[in-house]
C-alpha cells in the first residue's frame, strides 16, 4: 500500500521458516521403486534446476541419458512449467523418435510450481535396427510410458498433498509427525501393492513379471535378496528360477548351482519366517553358512495343491526381525505370484486370483470399492470400507458418487454430512479377475487433512505478530464488502493508519519494544466496540480498519475512539512512551470502487495527513492526488539533488538579537536551509524537510548545512565578531544515527570553529521515547564544548521534567506563543514562567517569531535573552547577512 518502499518494515522477520520440503532420501527411494516397476528413468529437479534425485547412479546409463536428454533440454522443460498455467504434465519431443521425454510438475498449495520429475524412456518399438542401445538400458513402450506418467502424477499428488499439509501444520508436532510417517508408509505400501497388482495384468512372460515383482518387493522390504526357487522336474534338484539382489554380492546365482532337494532345508512344503534370534536346526545353520545368509522368510507356492516353488526373502548382511506387517505383505506377494502362476498354468483359476486380489485390497489401508461398469453394481468392497461407520444417508450418497461417470481420473472430494467427515475418492479402471471391465475406487478419509487445511488457511489470514488479520485477508474482505455496498447502494470506508515516527522507537528501543508497541496498538484497536473483526495489520507499522456498510454511521465515533487510543502513553520496557498516528480515510463508492485505486487513494490521504504535520486524520480528496504526484516529482528531484552533492541546498541566516544588552545587538544567526532546485524552483524547508527525513536524505542535507554554517561562523568570528554564534537545526532522524557525534566533531574540526559558538537546535522528539539516548548524545555534544538549544518549546509533549534532566543551554519558545502574547493570558503566563524556570536552571531563553513592536514590548517586561523574528529580519542570504551585520 506504500507508494514508497522505504518504510515498509516487511523485513521485520518473516516468521515462516523454510522447512525442507523435498526430502532427498525418501524421494530417491520412491523414484527407484517407481523406475524399476515402470521401466522409465526419472530425476527430480527444483524449479531452479537444483537436482534432488539422480536419474541413475550407473555411469554408462548416465552418459546414455545425458546424450539423448541433455541438461539444456531438461532446463527448457522445467522452464515451460510457468506459475500461472496449471499444466502438470508437459511432454517434449525427444531427440530421436524412440526417446520419450516428459515432466511431471510438483506444485505448492497455491499451485505455484516448485519442481518437476523429469522422465526419460526408450520406446523399444521405435528403436531402428541400426541403432545400438546398451543392454542395461531400460526400455518401455509408448502406452506403458503414458501409464507411468499418469501414475507418477497420482503418486505425487498423494505424496505432496499429505506432505505440504503435514509440514505447514504448527500444532501438535509430535503426534503429527507420527501420523505423517504412518500416512507415508501406508502410501508407500499401497503404491507397491498397486504396482504389483498392475503386473498381474501384464502380458509379459512369467519370468519377467516375477522378476519385476521380486524387484519391487525386495526394495520395499529392504532385504538383501529376493528369489524364486523351484524343485526340478525330476523332483530331486532345486533350481534358482530368478532373483533380485540389493547388491551384486548378494546374488545367489553364481554360487547356487543345483543343490539336492535334501540340502535345501526349507523345501518341506511349510512356510518359515526366521528372524536373527530364531534358534535354527543344524541343516538350516549349514545352509545359511554356505550361502552367507543371516536369516530369511521362505514361503511355499503351491500349484493345484502341490508344492512347486519357494519364494525367498533373504538377509545377508544384517538381519531384521519380521514384523506382522512384513509377514502379511510377503504373503500378499506370495498370493500374487501364485495366482499369476496359476493363471498361466491353468488359464482359468478364478478363485485363486480373486483371493490374491482380495488379500491385497484388504491391506491397502483405505476403503476400496470395485464396481462393475456394465451393470453399475458393486462387485466387491473391502473391510476398511465396511468399517467406515457412516450414517445411512452418507452411505447412499457415497454410493451414488462412486457410480458417477468420471471424465478425468482426478480424485474428487466427498463430504459425508451426517458424520461430518471428508473423503477423497480416486478412480481407476482395470480388469477384474474374470476380465470384466471394472472401476476401482479407493476411498481415503481425509477429514484430518481437511482440518489441518482449515487451520492452515486460518493462519494464512492472520498476522503472525499481532494476531490481527493480514493484508491478504484485507484484500478479500475489502473486495467482498465493496461489492456488497455497490450492489445495495450503501457506503463503506477504509481507514489506513500509520504510527508516527515508529522508526524512532524501533531504532532507539530495539525491535522487541517496537513489536510490543505494535501488539499493544493491535489490542487497543480490537477493543474498540464493533470493529473487532475488521482490523488488519498490513505493513510494519501500518494498520487498516474496514468500516462495513452496516457500521458506516458509526465511522466518526470509531475514528474518535482510535484517536483516543493514541492520546495516552504506552508502557514499554519499564517506561512510558508517546506515539501518535496519522490516518487516511477513503469512502466507497465516493472515492472509487476499484480496490487497487482505493488503496492507493487511502495511502495518498495518509500521506497528506503526514505532511500536514502528522498526528491527524485526512479524508481523501482529489487535490491530494495531484499533490501526491507532485510528491513523487519532489522525491525524485530531492534524491538527485543529494546525489549531486547537496550544492542546491543554500543556507540562509536569520539574525539573533541579544535583548540583554543595550541597543540590542545581533549576536549571531540561525542557519535555515532553502532548496534552490532547477526543476522545482525555490523550495522552503517545510515542503521538503519532512520528506527528506522520511527518505533518510536528511543526514546528507543536514551535514551539508552544518559544514556551511560552521564555515560562515568561523569567518564572522575571524572578521571582527568573535562573539557571533551560529545555530544549526538537527533533525531527530540525524540524532538517532550512530555516527552523529563523529559528524559533529568532524564539522568542528575541519572548519576550526570555536565549539562554543556552535549551537545545535534539537526538538524533544527523541527525548520522549528514548531519554537515555538523548541524554547520552547531548552529553557527548556538550563534552565537545558545543551548545544545545531546545527548539519549538511548548509544542509537542514538552514537560519541564524532561528539560531538567537534559544538558540544555537555550530554550527556544515556539512562535505560537508569541502570536497572541499580550492578548492571551495563557501565552503570557507560559512565556513568563518558562523564562523564570530557565533562569533558575541557568538556561537562556530565546523567543521566536516576533513580528511587531507590540509583541516586542510585552516581551520586554519578561526575562528574555534573545529574540528572533521578522521584526528584525527575515532569514537572509549569507552575503546579505554579512553586508548588514558584519561590516
Ligand atoms: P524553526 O527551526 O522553528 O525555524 C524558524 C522558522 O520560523 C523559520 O522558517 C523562519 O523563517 C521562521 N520565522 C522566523 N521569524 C519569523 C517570524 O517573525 N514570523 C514568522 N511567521 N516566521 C518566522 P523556515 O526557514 O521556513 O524553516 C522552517 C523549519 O524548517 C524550521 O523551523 C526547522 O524546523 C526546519 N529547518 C530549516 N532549516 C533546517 C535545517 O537545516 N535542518 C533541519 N533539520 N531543519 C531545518
Ligand atoms: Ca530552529
Ligand atoms: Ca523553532
Amino acid at each position: 500500500m506504500h507508494l514508497h518502499n522505504g518504510v515498509n518494515r516487511e523485513e521485520m522477520k518473516k516468521s515462516q521458516g523454510k522447512t525442507e520440503y523435498f526430502e532427498q532420501d525418501k524421494m530417491q527411494k520412491m523414484q527407484d521403486s517407481f523406475m524399476k516397476a515402470n521401466y522409465v528413468y526419472c530425476s527430480f529437479v527444483k524449479r531452479d534446476m537444483e537436482r534432488v534425485t539422480e536419474f541413475t547412479s550407473d555411469e554408462e546409463e548416465e552418459n546414455f541419458i545425458s546424450t539423448l536428454f541433455p541438461v539444456e533440454m531438461q532446463r527448457e522443460l522445467v522452464a515451460s512449467f510457468s506459475d500461472v498455467e496449471g499444466e502438470n504434465i508437459i511432454e517434449m519431443p525427444g531427440k530421436q523418435p524412440y526417446v520419450l521425454n516428459c515432466g511431471v510438475a510438483v506444485r505448492g498449495k497455491k499451485g505455484e510450481f516448485l519442481g518437476a520429475w523429469l522422465m526419460f524412456g526408450i520406446d523399444f518399438q521405435q528403436i531402428p535396427e541400426d541403432v545400438f542401445i546398451p543392454a542395461k538400458i531400460l526400455r518401455t513402450g509408448r502406452e506403458a510410458f503414458d501409464n507411468a506418467i499418469a501414475l507418477m502424477e497420482v503418486i505425487l499428488h498423494h505424496y505432496f498433498t499429505n506432505k505440504s499439509q503435514l509440514e505447514s501444520l504448527k500444532g501438535d508436532v509430535n503426534s503429527l509427525e507420527k501420523e505423517g510417517k504412518q500416512m507415508l508408509d501406508r502410501l508407500e505400501k499401497t503404491e507397491v501393492l498397486t504396482n504389483v497388482l498392475r503386473m498381474m495384468e501384464s502380458e509379459d512372460s512369467f519370468l519377467e513379471v516375477v522378476t519385476n515383482i521380486l524387484d519391487v518387493t525386495g526394495n520395499y522390504l529392504k532385504v538383501s535378496n529376493c528369489s524364486l526357487m523351484k524343485v526340478g522336474a525330476d523332483n530331486e534338484k532345486v533350481e534358482l528360477v530368478c532373483e533380485w539382489a540389493k547388491e551384486e554380492t548378494f546374488r545367489l546365482a553364481p554360487v547356487f548351482g543345483e543343490p539336492k532337494k535334501e540340502e535345501v532345508p526349507f523345501m518341506t512344503g511349510r512356510p518359515y519366517t526366521i528372524s536373527p534370534d530364531t534358534i535354527t536346526p543344524e541343516p538350516f545353520t549349514d545352509f545359511f553358512a554356505k550361502y552367507g545368509i543371516v536369516c530369511g522368510a521362505f514361503l511355499p507356492i503351491s500349484i493345484s495343491g502341490k508344492m512347486g516353488m519357494y519364494l525367498c526373502f533373504i538377509f545377508m548382511e544384517q538381519g531384521r526381525k519380521w514384523s506382522v506387517e512384513d509377514v502379511r505383505f510377503m504373503n500378499d506377494i506370495k498370493c500374487v505370484v501364485q495366482s499369476i502362476l496359476a493363471k498361466r498354468v491353468t488359464k482359468n483359476s478364478l478363485a485363486s486370483s480373486y483371493s490374491a486380489l482380495e488379500s491385497i485390497l484388504e491391506n491397502t489401508g483405505c476403503g476400496v470399492s470395485v464396481i462393475d461398469l456394465k451393470s453399475g453394481t458393486s462387485l466387491y468392497i473391502n473391510e476398511t470400507y465396511k468399517s467406515m461407520d457412516l450414517g445411512k444417508e452418507d452411505i447412499a450418497e457415497l454410493e451414488e458418487a462412486l457410480l458417477q461417470e468420471q471424465q478425468d481420473k482426478k480424485p474428487i472430494e466427498f463430504y459425508a454430512k451426517e458424520s461430518n467427515r471428508w473423503f477423497e475418492l480416486s478412480f481407476s479402471s482395470m480388469h477384474w479377475v474374470d476380465e470384466r471391465p471394472v472401476r476401482l475406487v479407493t476411498i481415503y478419509d481425509i477429514s484430518k487433512n481437511k482440518q489441518y487445511q482449515e487451520q492452515i488457511e486460518r493462519q494464512a489470514n492472520l498476522d503472525y505478530l499481532t494476531g490481527l488479520y493480514n493484508r491478504k485477508r484485507l484484500e478479500e474482505d475489502f473486495v467482498a464488502e465493496s461489492q456488497k455496498v455497490v450492489r445495495s447502494g450503501g457506503e463503506c470506508a477504509v481507514l489506513v493508519l500509520d504510527l508516527d515516527d515508529f522508526g524512532n522507537i524501533n531504532d532507539g528501543l530495539g525491535h522487541q519494544a517496537g513489536d510490543l508497541l505494535l501488539k499493544k496498538v493491535a489490542q487497543a484497536l480490537q477493543d474498540i466496540d464493533g470493529i473487532e473483526n475488521c482490523c488488519y495489520r498490513v505493513g510494519g507499522d501500518e494498520f487498516v480498519v474496514l468500516i462495513r456498510g452496516r457500521q458506516i454511521d458509526r465511522m466518526e465515533s470509531v475514528i474518535t475512539s482510535i484517536q483516543r487510543i493514541f492520546t495516552k502513553p504506552w508502557y514499554l520496557e519499564g517506561a512510558t512512551y508517546y506515539c501518535t498516528m496519522s490516518m487516511g480515510v477513503v469512502k466507497i463508492p465516493k472515492d472509487g470502487v476499484e480496490p487497487e485505486v482505493l488503496m492507493q487513494r487511502a495511502d495518498i490521504a495518509l500521506h497528506a495527513a503526514k505532511s500536514l504535520g502528522k498526528n491527524r486524520v485526512e479524508y481523501y480528496d482529489a487535490k491530494q492526488l495531484s499533490s501526491a504526484v507532485e510528491r513523487l516529482d519532489l522525491e525524485k528531484s530531492l534524491r538527485e539533488a543529494v546525489e549531486r552533492g547537496c550544492q542546491e541546498f543554500e543556507v540562509y541566516y536569520q539574525p539573533l538579537i541579544d535583548v540583554t544588552k543595550p541597543n540590542n545587538p545581533c549576536c549571531g544567526a540561525e542557519a535555515l536551509v532553502r532548496w534552490n532546485s532547477p526543476t522545482m524552483g525555490f523550495v522552503m524547508p517545510s515542503q521538503f524537510i519532512p520528506l527528506a527525513e522520511y527518505l533518510g536524505l536528511i543526514n546528507q542535507i543536514g551535514e551539508h548545512v552544518l559544514l556551511e554554517a560552521c564555515k560562515r561562523c568561523k569567518y564572522w568570528n575571524d572578521f571582527g565578531h568573535p562573539e557571533y554564534k551560529v545555530n544549526v537545526n538537527l533533525s531527530v532522524v540525524q540524532l538517532v544515527q550512530n555516527n552523529i557525534i563523529d559528524v559533529i566533531r568532524n564539522a568542528v574540526e575541519t572548519t576550526e570553529i570555536n565549539p562554543k559558538n556552535l549551537t545545535l537546535e534539537v526538538t524533544e522528539g527523541l527525548a520522549i521515547n528514548d531519554m537515555k539516548r538523548m541524554q547520552y548524545v547531548l552529553g557527548e555534544i556538550k563534552n565537545m564544548g558545543v551548545r544545545v538549544a531546545l527548539d519549538d518549546f511548548g509544542t509537542g509533549y514538552s514537560s519541564l521534567n524532561h528539560i531538567r534532566s537534559m544538558p540544555i543551554d537555550v530554550i527556544k519558545i515556539d512562535r505560537c506563543f508569541v502570536e497572541d502574547i499580550g492578548e492571551n493570558a495563557f501565552s503570557d503566563t507560559f512565556v513568563k514562567s518558562v523564562s523564570q524556570i530557565a533562569d533558575a536552571l541557568n538556561m537562556h531563553i530565546c523567543v521566536e517569531g516576533v513580528e511587531d513592536q507590540k509583541q516586542r514590548d510585552v516581551l520586554g517586561e519578561m526575562n528574555i535573552d534573545m529574540i528572533q523574528g521578522y521584526l528584525y529580519d527575515k532569514p537572509l542570504e549569507a552575503d546579505e547577512f554579512e553586508n548588514k551585520y558584519l561590516f
